[in-house]
């Protein structure tokens, strides 16, 4: 196997250089989860982390990794919202300024969050792959540095600490199981548990609609799926047709990728409000969702849950944990 763009050693450079600046979050046992699976299931409690998701942990490494000059010039990504908030935040921690550019299906709160945190947000297009031109343009034409948010080394070398945390608490762990969009959590998280413990599974959850990671695994090269609403909406967006990190890695390190229908997800974030009382976003439920479903077959020792975000529209959180119809459609197809 020829090298992959980011190794475990790189990965433990991005933990001693963001050290200080992002939390270790939380590693929790569920009680229920473990009963339910008859092995213990740990949960990650990265919605926990600054910002609200992992998220800023990539965005910290690689505004660290630039030089003062890159810095001073300004950064700029296409976001569906929480890459964004994590990229504002780490930008202005470090004395630089963030431009934010993305889709407008975007929901609302993610916008004025992002402002909040001194941004500058640009909406352009209906998907994630136009506001990339925008950003395409700013680099080109205003010099701005690009922090893509999951297609970029540093930024996988900064999600896979979480990966380190994981396994520094969990020395048995048998499976991971982590939310799937663009492969930046997963390619960083898989690099890292698997590094120390090459016999570990990680598993990779995404919602049915719009899988492109899944479409591109099958299909063996980065393809183009169509960008629809999911209570998922984190793991919405392409990879990149000229994916240069992420497809790679999961291809190589990833042992399977799960699909969740909307009414599953919505069931994991249910789970995780009454019996864990955590309120994470559905991107941040498909652990918890996979693991209610069924669809793993059989677990034969510790699960680590990754919860990846709490970035939820708290009236729409609020109806999911009522029950109240599906927001999206019950899985149409
Ligand atoms: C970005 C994000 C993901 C997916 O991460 P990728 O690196 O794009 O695969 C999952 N959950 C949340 C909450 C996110 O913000």
């Amino acid at each position: 196997m020829t090298a992959l763009p980011v190794t475990l050693a790189d990965i433990e450079q991005a933990a001693a250089r963001i050290e200080g600046r992002v939390l270790h979050t939380p590693l929790v046992m569920s009680a229920t989860l473990s009963e339910r699976c008859g092995v213990p299931v740990d949960l990650k409690l990265e919605h926990q982390q600054t910002t609200g998701s992992f998220k800023l942990r990539g965005a910290t490494n690689a505004v660290l990794s630039l030089s003062p000059e890159e810095r001073g010039r300004g950064v700029v990504a296409a976001s569906t919202g929480n890459h964004g908030r994590a990229l504002a935040f780490a930008a202005k921690a470090e004395g630089s300024i963030a431009t934010i550019c993305m889709s407008r299906l975007v929901p609302d709160n993610k916008v004025s969050e992002i402002r909040r945190l001194g941004a500058d947000v640009r909406i352009v297009g209906r998907s994630q792959d136009e506001a990339q031109v925008e950003v395409d343009r700013l680099v080109a034409e205003d010099g701005l540095v690009m922090v893509p948010p999951f297609d970029n080394a540093a930024v996988v070398a900064g999600q896979g600490t979480l990966g380190l945390e994981i396994v520094a608490a969990m020395p048995d762990v048998a499976t991971v199981l982590v939310p799937l969009s663009g492969g930046g959590l997963a390619a960083g998280v898989a690099a890292a548990v698997k590094g120390r413990f090459p016999q570990a599974r990680v598993i990779g959850l995404t919602m049915e609609r719009g899988a492109a990671m899944k479409a591109s695994l099958d299909a063996g090269r980065p393809v183009q799926v169509e960008e629809v609403a999911s209570l998922a909406d984190s793991l919405g967006g392409g990879i990149g047709l000229d994916n240069a990190v992420t497809f790679r890695m999961c291809r190589a390190l990833l042992d399977d990728v799960i699909l969740l229908s909307e009414a599953e997800i919505a069931a994991g974030m249910r789970h995780a409000y009454t019996h864990e009382r955590e309120v994470v976003e559905g991107a941040g439920a498909v652990g918890i969702a996979a693991l209610l479903s069924g669809r793993l077959g059989r677990l034969d020792g510790p699960v680590a849950v990754i919860l990846s975000g709490r970035n939820v529209d708290m009236g729409l959180h609020r109806r999911v944990i009522n029950g109240e119809g599906e927001p999206f459609g019950e899985d149409a197809a």
